[in-house]
């Protein structure tokens, strides 16, 4: 699976098999947080695995990302499809 990270953290070092950097279509997504610990930044960069990159290779370009950590995405303070507070 892909991981995601801001350019700070970089390189996921829990597994050394990651190449990359590769980056988001059409550019990064503030909202996609980096998957790093407890990091906030918004994750720029996606990391792949070997055989994720045969794919890239073959021409592929979705992709499930975030194993350490999980997914991350930050969201808008207001739902702006109720009143304003999610309840
Ligand atoms: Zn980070």
């Amino acid at each position: 699976m892909a991981a995601a990270r801001c350019k700070e953290c970089g390189k996921p070092t829990r597994d050394r098999s990651y190449t990359g950097p590769f980056y988001p279509a059409g550019g990064s997504n503030p909202a996609i947080i980096c998957g790093r610990g407890s990091c906030e930044e918004p994750a720029e960069e996606i990391w792949l695995k070997e055989e994720e990159i045969t794919r890239y290779r073959n021409g592929d370009r979705i992709f499930d990302f975030n194993t350490f950590g999980g997914g991350k995405i930050k969201l808008a303070d207001v739902n702006p499809t109720t009143t304003g507070t999610p309840t």
